[in-house]
């Protein structure tokens, strides 16, 4: 099978290129990538003015399966993440059961090759039950086929078993990625501590609940000789502290979602429980931090944290409502939107963020188009504006921060494996 893709601008950052070429694919690889291919093709795709970007790697999604299929499943995920140019999402391990054993592991890893229209890899606890107290057999669990170790949604607060975790997970080459939050500096808040939560006159959560335990968590690492990931990064001090490590030298990486570059605590004084998240939405300096730090490099990657929530646990009070937004099908269009029309990041930089950054992190051979890669490709049609809608969604659930807000950009196509997966 020969599928061609004509006259797009290809944006691939790995290879330096930038420029209005043709793409050819031979099975599952890409095989030239040049002006004019003149080459009989089973498939043309033409693709002028339209930018081809090497798929999106996803460090951060909550797919619910097993245990809350009514939420999400691993099928309707990934064909979200299809939608929105997504073609590898990196699966969190707080399902039910909870991602801490070889045994549950290789259930889901059933499931994904049952389902799955992307690719999907797993990220497995840190501890059982991610309940902070005894650590899980991370060696079984990379043996059993896991990428990255975490307890996602809750930190690992004891710090002896958090350091053994990082010297076990640098034994076993998996990836450590941090939820850093000191949950008696984040005292069951459920907004931004300050302006918000007094208007609102709910409880908040402290910026110090983050920026502390990310402090925590860097010199541990250090101590360890160990590489984080930093999860979800939302205060400007969190931006400071990770951008001085690197400067030091730390192995140390960091991801920030959509939803902390674009919209800040002011929109959540509708009690809107679409705009509830952990960390939740920060003032605008913290805002403008991120995407600061996402320019200058401090932050290495965007990620979604896709987080799918029935209607019936956020259609209630605030307070009662559950943590956590949908984004794979919003996450690429809001960052052209919000990082790309302002100027901030280039298609290069933009590319770095969402695909080849990530990539590297996981150590994926992935998120680039030269010639010999895997042929994971998304076409955009970066001038398109669409609407986000509740009816428009593939995922199951609506629970998007984005409802009602403009946004450029349509995935025109999306291939995984040198097979075109999306448009269904
Ligand atoms: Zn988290
Ligand atoms: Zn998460």
């Amino acid at each position: 099978m020969k599928l061609l893709i004509k006259g797009g601008r290809i944006v691939d950052p790995a290879s330096q290129v930038d420029e209005v070429l043709d793409l050819l694919i031979e099975g599952d690889k890409i095989s030239k990538v040049a002006k004019g291919i003149k080459c009989p093709a089973d498939k043309v795709i033409e693709a002028a003015e339209k930018i081809v970007i090497p798929g999106l790697v996803d460090l951060h999604a909550h797919l619910r399966e097993p245990g809350r299929e009514d939420k999400e499943t691993v099928l309707s995920a990934s064909r979200a993440a299809l939608k929105g140019g997504i073609t590898t999402i990196l699966a969190m391990p707080n399902t039910h059961p909870a991602m801490d054993s070889p045994v549950n592991v290789a259930l889901l890893r059933d499931i994904i090759r049952r389902d799955a229209q992307t690719n999907v890899l797993i990220c497995g606890a840190i501890t059982r039950g991610r309940q902070g107290k005894e650590l899980t057999d991370i060696a079984g669990l990379k043996n059993a086929g896991v990428r990255a170790i975490s307890d996602d949604g809750s930190a690992v607060d004891d710090e002896k078993l958090f350091m053994e975790a990082l010297r076990k997970a640098k034994e076993e080459k998996v990836l450590v990625t941090c939820h850093c939050e000191d949950r008696v500096l984040s005292n069951n808040g459920v907004v931004n501590l300050g302006f918000t939560s007094t208007r609102l006159g709910l409880r908040g959560i402290s910026r110090e609940s983050e920026y502390k335990r990310i402090e925590r968590d860097i010199l541990l690492a250090q101590k360890a000789g160990s590489p984080i990931h930093i999860a979800h990064i939302s205060v400007k001090e969190s931006v400071e502290i990770i951008a001085r490590a690197k400067k030091k030298g730390v192995q140390l990486t960091c991801e920030a979602c959509p939803h902390h570059f674009s919209l800040s605590e002011e929109d959540v004084l509708d009690y809107d429980t679409n705009k509830k998240m952990n960390p939740p939405l920060r003032g605008k300096e913290d805002m403008e931090a991120i995407r600061q730090g996402l320019k200058d490099g401090a932050i290495d990657a965007i990620a979604s944290d896709h987080a799918p929530h029935t209607e019936n646990e956020k259609d209630i009070e605030f307070e009662r409502a559950e943590f956590g937004v949908i984004g794979l099908e919003t996450m690429l269009a809001v960052s052209i939107t919000e990082l790309v029309n302002s100027g901030i990041l280039d298609w290069p930089d933009l590319v770095r963020k969402v695909s080849l950054s990530p990539a590297k992190i996981l150590g994926l051979d992935k998120g680039a188009l030269g010639a010999g890669s895997v042929a994971d490709i998304t076409v955009v049609d970066p001038k398109k504006e669409w609407t986000v809608e509740k009816d428009g969604f593939v995922s199951k659930s609506r629970n998007s921060a984005f409802l009602g807000r403009k946004l450029k950009g349509v995935i025109e196509y999306t291939l995984c494996n040198g097979i075109i997966t999306y448009p269904f």
